[in-house]
């Protein structure tokens, strides 16, 4: 498999340092508002790459931070008269909700950079004993001229860097020893939240969140490190600097970075203000419809959001889902179950389409290619399924292209939902269960049509019902 390596800017051969294993780390959003659909892009990517590496048989440990600790989010609380972590907690949660709909699997684990202030603290205090960081009154700096290799992932130039960045000095900073110093940890504002330190009360600066995260729950020396563009520079150039010089190791081998995606052919940015959250999103379509779209495009090229992309978007879906449901149906009134000859020649020809698949993949992650081949396989069994086909034949044809599409995350055959007279029918007998005083009998009714997402509710006028 291939993947596209920025800090080599070359599609390299993947090889895990343990092999069978791989550690995954991307850098998750800020929680101070609902996500918008520029954030979705790399949870839909590199969820869809974690996939893709579990199929190939790789156990995948993926980690993806929230940051829950940023002048944003104080804003935000400071708005609204409550603390910062009313509006993380918040927004968090709200996060994950878009992420299932998305179908985007829980990280293994998803560190919150508020819990974790103890092992920055001491990364902090283990690059000041080693040289490579200064305290000016409790603000700490990182001193970037001592990492040579300052630079190496964005191919910056620092002598650009630096003399461009002289004239941006704002009023405080002149007390860095060079203007691309950034901060490790800073001392407190009047009402921010803050944690003690050697060197004042305070919070960590960005940049150092992820290193102690990955590091903590992955390891010094890692796989893949993932995320927008955007964070090539600075975020990710001054998270190699910290972790390399601490731990003196690579940091992390294979950098991937999605591109962004755009309104209008022009950046989406909430400082913009021109961007859709997943949730306004969500109103108009089912979320399959935006991960099939963010599909459709290569990740590392930008993709321009539009209302005829999605349409679009929508229509493929559905010919994989039509094409789902109609070999159920048929499997559902199949008369023979084996195949016959002429059908097991037709299989043979199936894997294929798998082949072609997982060539797609290997190369650096070519999901549009992915999905024609899932279309392929889709043409193929409109082509050949029909009446008098077999249920092997047509099961085999099914399961191949809800496997598939599941390594993409699209979810392909549609759960059988509980039929409304079906739960008419329980709820008649959770009545006349209660009448008898069957209380647990009922109790265990309303529980089970719970868990078929239908919510029961006790009126005047009787019991309604709704799906969640
Ligand atoms: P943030 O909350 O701004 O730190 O962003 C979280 C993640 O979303 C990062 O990996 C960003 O690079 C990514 N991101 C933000 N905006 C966009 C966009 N318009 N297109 C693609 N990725 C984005
Ligand atoms: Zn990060």
């Amino acid at each position: 498999m291939k993947l596209y390596n920025t800090l080599t800017k070359k599609k390299e051969e993947f090889i895990p340092i343990v092999p069978g294993k791989v550690s995954m780390y991307v850098c998750g959003p800020t929680v101070y508002n609902f996500i918008h659909i520029g954030n979705a892009r790399p949870m839909i990517i590199f969820d869809t790459a974690r996939r893709y590496l579990e199929h190939k048989g790789y156990e995948v440990n993926y980690v993806s931070n929230f940051t829950d600790v940023d002048d944003k989010i104080i804003k935000k609380a400071n708005e609204e008269g409550v603390p910062s972590e009313v509006i993380s907690t918040r927004y968090i949660e709200e996060c994950k909700k878009d992420m299932e709909a998305m179908n985007v699997k829980p990280a293994t684990t998803h560190p919150l950079a508020t819990q974790e202030i103890g092992g920055m603290v001491e990364m902090i205090q283990e690059l000041i004993e080693k040289g490579y960081a200064y305290n000016v009154d409790g603000t700490v700096y990182f001193r970037t001229r001592k990492f040579q290799e300052y630079g190496k992932l964005s191919h910056k130039n620092l002598d650009d860097l630096r003399s461009g960045n002289r004239s941006l000095l704002v009023t405080g900073e002149d007390q860095k020893e060079d203007p691309l110093d950034f901060v490790l940890w800073k001392p407190k504002k009047e009402g921010e939240p803050s944690w003690p330190s050697p060197w004042s009360d305070g919070r960590p600066g960005w940049h150092i969140e992820c290193s102690v995260m990955a590091k903590k729950y992955l390891g010094e020396e890692i796989d893949i490190h993932a995320g927008g563009e955007d964070l090539i520079f600075p975020h990710h150039e001054n998270e190699i600097a910290q972790s390399e010089c601490c731990n003196g190791k690579t940091f992390a081998r294979y950098w991937l970075h999605n591109g962004f995606l755009n309104i209008d052919n022009k950046k989406m940015s909430k400082s913009l203000g021109n961007f859709f959250t997943v949730r306004e999103i969500g109103e108009k379509y089912d979320l399959q419809v935006l991960r099939m779209f963010m599909l459709s495009a290569h990740y590392r090229s930008p993709l321009n959001f539009s209302a005829e992309l999605m349409e679009a978007s929508k229509n493929s879906l559905e010919r994989i889902t039509n094409a789902v449901s109609n070999l159920k149906h048929l499997c559902g009134n199949a008369a023979s179950e084996e195949a016959t000859e002429e059908e097991k020649a037709l299989m043979a020809e199936l894997p294929s389409f798998e082949k072609k698949f997982d060539d797609a993949m290997d190369d650096d992650l070519n999901t549009a290619d992915a999905v024609s081949a899932i279309f392929e396989m889709v043409r193929f069994a409109n082509t050949h399924a029909g009446e008098k086909s077999s249920k092997e034949f047509l099961n085999a044809m099914k399961e191949r292209i809800v496997s598939l599409s599941d390594v993409l995350g699209l979810i392909a055959e549609k759960e059988e939902g509980i039929l409304d007279a079906d739960i008419e029918k329980l709820i008649e007998e959770r009545q006349a269960a209660r009448k008898a005083r069957d209380f647990a009998r009922a109790d265990a009714i309303r529980d089970e049509l719970l868990g078929k997402g239908i919510i029961l509710e006790d009126t005047r006028e009787g019991v309604k019902w709704k799906r969640a």
